[in-house]
C-alpha cells in the first residue's frame, strides 16, 4: 500500500454485515467483503488493512498486510489466510469469516503453495448479473482460484484487463477498490454482450474440466470438516492407480515430473502442490470432490487423459517458444478483422499469445495495421459506453445530494456537491464532471 490513508478516521468495531453466499461456490472472498465493508463506511479499503497492520494481530503478520503483492493470499489456505480472517474477525466481531477463504480446502492442498492468482479477476457477466438483478454487487472466490480460468456459469474467459483503460489489475486488493468497478479509471467492469473466445482453443477441455471441479469443491463446504478427516492423500492416490492400472511411470510422464516425485507422494514423504493435485484429477477424469470423498467407482480408464500445453506449470527451457502458434494467431488476427472476436489492442492479443506485440506486428504487419483500427473503436465505444454509466450514476447521485441538503436547509452550492462526489469517488475535479454538477444543480433549483 503506497497511499498513507492515516487522516482517515476509521470506526471499529466495523459493521458485522452479511458476507454473500458463504459455503456455497458462489461465495465472496475475503478481500471482496472488506472492499464492501470500506464502502459502507466511506473509508479506503487500504485504511481498513492499516489498521489491521498497526493493531495486535498485524505485529506478528505484518508481511501478510503491508506486502500488495501477498493479498491474494488472504483469500488462499495458507498462514496469512488464517490472519486476515482472524484480524477480520475480531474487528467485525464476526467467528465465520474464515469460510470466505480456501481454509477449509488445507487438508488436501497444504499449507505451502498456495492456489491463488496475484491480479485481481472477474467475469463480467456475473457483475452485469448482479448489476441488473438490484443484487449487491461482489466479487466471488472462484475467480481467484489461480487455475480457474473461465467463468463455470457463463463460460467466458475471466477478465484482468480493464476494457475502458487497458490496465491490467495486478493486485488483488488496491487502496480505494470499489466492487465491481476498474482500480484505475473507476469504469463498471460488467458487460453482459461479451462473446465466449472463438478462437477454437487447445485448453478448452481443461478448463471447463477446472471450473466445473472447482465449483463442485466449494459447493460441499458445509460437509467438509467431516471428510477432511478421513482424507488421506498417499492412500487415495495409491488407490488411484491400482483402479486404473495406471504406473507411477505413465502418470510422473503425463504430469511431465521425475518418477521419484511421484514415488515421495505415494509413500506420503511429499505431498503434490494445488496444481498438480488439478491435474491427476484430470488426467484421470475424476473430480477434486471424488478424489477428496475417496469415491473412485467412477473412473476405471486405463487411457489418462493428456494435458494441455502449459498446464503442467513447470516450464523448460525453450518450452514456451515451440508452443508458439502463429497460425493460431493469424487466425485470430483474421477472427478480429471479420468481427468474429473483440479485443482491445494488438498489446492484448500478444499478451493472449504470449509474445511480444512487435513480434506479431513482424510476422503480420497488415493484419495488424487493420486489427489495431479496429481494435481502437472498439476501445472508444467501450469507453463512451463506460463514460455513460458513469454519468448516469452521477447524476443520480448528484439530485440526492441536492434534495438531502435542501431538507437540512442548507444551500445547494455545486462546489460542495462537488466535493461530497469527489470524496465518495463518483466524480473527479475534470470538466466533464463539473458540467454535470453544475448543469444538474441549475435544472433541479429551477423546477
Ligand atoms: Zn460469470
Ligand atoms: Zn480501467
Amino acid at each position: 500500500m503506497t497511499i498513507k490513508t492515516d487522516h482517515v478516521s476509521l470506526r471499529i468495531p466495523l459493521p458485522p454485515m452479511q458476507p454473500i453466499g458463504a459455503n456455497t461456490a458462489r461465495s465472496e472472498k475475503l478481500t471482496a467483503y472488506l472492499t464492501r465493508i470500506a464502502l459502507a463506511m466511506h473509508v479506503p479499503a487500504g485504511r481498513i488493512v492499516q489498521h489491521m497492520m498497526t493493531g495486535s494481530a498485524g505485529q506478528q503478520y505484518a508481511d501478510a498486510f503491508g506486502d500488495r503483492q501477498r493479498h491474494d493470499l488472504a483469500n488462499s489456505h495458507g498462514v496469512c489466510a488464517d490472519a486476515w480472517a482472524e484480524g477480520l474477525n475480531k474487528l467485525t466481531g464476526r467467528y465465520d469469516l474464515d469460510e470466505l477463504t480456501l481454509l477449509r480446502w488445507r487438508p488436501l492442498f497444504g499449507k505451502r503453495s498456495q492456489l491463488t492468482t496475484v491480479g485481481r479477476r472477474w467475469c463480467p457477466r456475473c457483475l452485469e448479473e448482479d448489476l441488473k438483478a438490484r443484487r449487491v454487487v461482489y466479487e466471488r472466490l472462484i475467480w481467484s482460484i489461480e487455475p480457474v480460468k473461465i467463468c463455470p456459469w457463463h463460460g467466458c474467459q475471466l477478465k484482468t484487463i480493464c476494457h475502458a483503460c487497458g490496465r491490467i489489475h495486478r493486485y488483488e486488493l488496491t487502496v480505494r477498490q470499489v466492487p465491481g468497478f476498474c482500480s484505475y479509471c473507476h469504469a463498471w467492469l460488467g458487460n453482459s454482450t461479451i462473446r465466449s473466445e472463438m478462437r477454437p482453443n487447445p485448453n478448452d477441455a481443461y478448463d471447463s474440466f477446472v471450473a466445473r471441479t472447482f465449483e463442485e469443491l466449494l459447493d460441499l463446504s458445509v460437509e467438509i470438516d467431516r471428510l477432511a478427516g478421513q482424507f488421506n492423500y498417499a492412500k487415495t492416490l495409491h488407490n488411484l492407480l491400482t483402479k486404473t492400472g495406471a504406473t507411477q511411470t505413465s502418470l510422473s510422464k503425463m504430469l511431465e515430473l521425475s518418477v521419484s516425485t511421484v514415488s515421495e507422494w505415494l509413500t506420503g514423504s511429499a505431498v503434490p502442490s494445488p496444481r498438480n493435485t488439478v491435474n491427476i484429477c484430470y488426467c484421470f477424469h475424476i473430480s477434486l470432490t471424488d478424489f477428496m470423498t475417496n469415491r473412485l467407482t467412477g473412473c476405471h480408464s486405463h487411457a489418462l487423459a493428456e494435458l494441455p500445453p502449459g498446464a503442467s506449470g513447470t516450464r523448460k527451457k525453450g518450452h514456451h517458444r515451440r508452443h508458439l502458434n502463429w497460425p493460431d494467431i493469424k487466425a485470430y488476427l483474421d477472427a478480429i478483422n471479420t468481427h468474429d472476436a473483440v479485443e482491445i489492442s494488438v498489446e492484448a492479443i500478444a499478451r493472449k499469445f504470449g509474445v511480444a506485440s512487435t513480434q506479431i506486428r513482424f510476422y503480420f504487419p497488415e493484419e495488424c495495421r487493420i486489427a489495431s483500427q479496429i481494435c481502437a473503436k472498439h476501445r472508444k465505444m467501450e469507453q463512451s459506453k463506460a463514460r455513460a454509466i458513469h454519468d448516469t450514476q452521477l447524476k443520480a447521485a448528484v439530485e440526492t445530494e441536492i434534495w438531502r441538503l435542501v431538507r437540512l436547509g442548507r444551500p445547494p452550492i455545486p462546489k460542495r456537491i462537488m466535493q461530497t462526489m469527489i470524496e465518495k469517488r463518483l466524480a473527479t475535479d475534470k470538466r466533464g464532471d463539473r458540467h454535470i454538477i453544475a448543469a444538474s444543480c441549475g435544472q433541479l433549483l429551477h423546477q
